[in-house]
């Protein structure tokens, strides 16, 4: 008796992973398709100058409106393009959106330079011909390198570091910008950060969150602003939400700043007004 329940228990569990599998079977050949046909979208949120508060650019962001699940979120999908491969392709054609629609809209707005970050995937990264991909793009869409800054995690500093360093002094010679996104949240030490050709750090979010809340993070903030400042590069804050977490990252000098306080990411038409605006508060 025991035994045939337990039967039973194992034969739902099985089911249950069948269910779960055929799920992901069909999510991953959906956004095969999704790449193929070019269903994905770009939303971009807006990056502001904190000593202007004026919207100098933005942070593309991937979208997938998806025909019956509705809005998937990139942390729902990007894991699977890069388990897949898929994220070759896809980061590929959120390169040349965004590098696009960069062009376009700085020359409606009579040439004002637009500055344009792009995430770029570890797994982009493991790639040899990355820089070449990303040459190729720049020349087909006639953005000027520097304009174009590349968001990596800290983890890409932290493996296979010499194969990195190369691709990273090779994007470097194209004459982009390089960040470390989610900056504080991994582990790189002060080292890597004076070996690798970085321009800028990219807050996290849980540092700015907590800021004037929780000292120690008001003063991790701080220290990371410094940081910055004394290895020559630029800070950006993401996640700003309140006027009091924005007084305090100006008060510290850091430079930049995203977050919903400003603009939540937005679809390219409202984002494309934006820039034309230029006030960002
Ligand atoms: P990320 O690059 O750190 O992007 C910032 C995320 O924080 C975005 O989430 C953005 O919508 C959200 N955010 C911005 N301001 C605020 C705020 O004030 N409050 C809160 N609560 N959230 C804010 P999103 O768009 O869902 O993207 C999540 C992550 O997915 C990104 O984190 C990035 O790691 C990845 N991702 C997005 N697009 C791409 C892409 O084209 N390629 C790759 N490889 N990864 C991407
Ligand atoms: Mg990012
Ligand atoms: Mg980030
Ligand atoms: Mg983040």
């Amino acid at each position: 008796h025991a035994k045939s329940g337990g039967g039973n228990v194992v034969a739902g569990y099985h089911a249950r992973m069948r269910e779960g599998l055929v799920e992901r079977l069909e999510l991953e050949s959906d956004l095969r398709a999704a790449v193929e046909n070019g269903d994905l979208r770009l939303h971009y949120q807006p990056l502001v100058d904190l000593a202007s508060s004026q919207v100098i650019g933005f942070e593309a962001l991937v979208r997938w409106p998806h025909p019956t699940r509705g809005m998937i979120n990139p942390l729902d999908f990007i894991p699977i393009a890069e388990a897949t491969g898929l994220i070759v392709p896809l980061g590929r054609w959120v390169l040349h959106e965004a590098c696009r629609q960069a062009v376009e809209w700085s020359t409606a707005a009579g040439g004002r330079p637009l500055k344009m970050s792009v995430n770029v995937s570890v797994r982009q990264f493991d790639r040899a011909d990355l820089s070449e991909v990303v040459a190729a793009v720049l020349a087909e869409t006639g953005m000027p390198a520097d304009r174009l800054c590349l968001e990596m995690t800290e983890s890409v500093l932290m493996t296979d570091t010499d194969a990195n360093l190369e691709q990273l002094v090779r994007l470097k010679a194209l004459g982009l910008t390089l960040a470390i996104d989610d900056f504080g949240t991994g582990y790189s030490s002060l080292a890597y950060l004076r070996r690798f050709p970085v321009d800028t750090l990219k807050i996290d979010r849980s540092f700015v969150e907590r800021l004037g809340v929780i000292a120690d993070d008001t003063a991790l903030t701080d220290t990371i602003v410094r940081l910055g400042k004394s290895l020559g590069m630029a800070t950006v804050a993401e996640g700003i939400e309140e006027f009091g977490q924005l007084a305090a990252l100006r008060e510290m000098g850091c430079g930049f700043a995203q977050g919903y306080y400003f603009s939540r990411p937005v679809p390219a038409a409202e984002a494309g007004r934006l820039f034309l605006e230029g006030a960002a508060v």
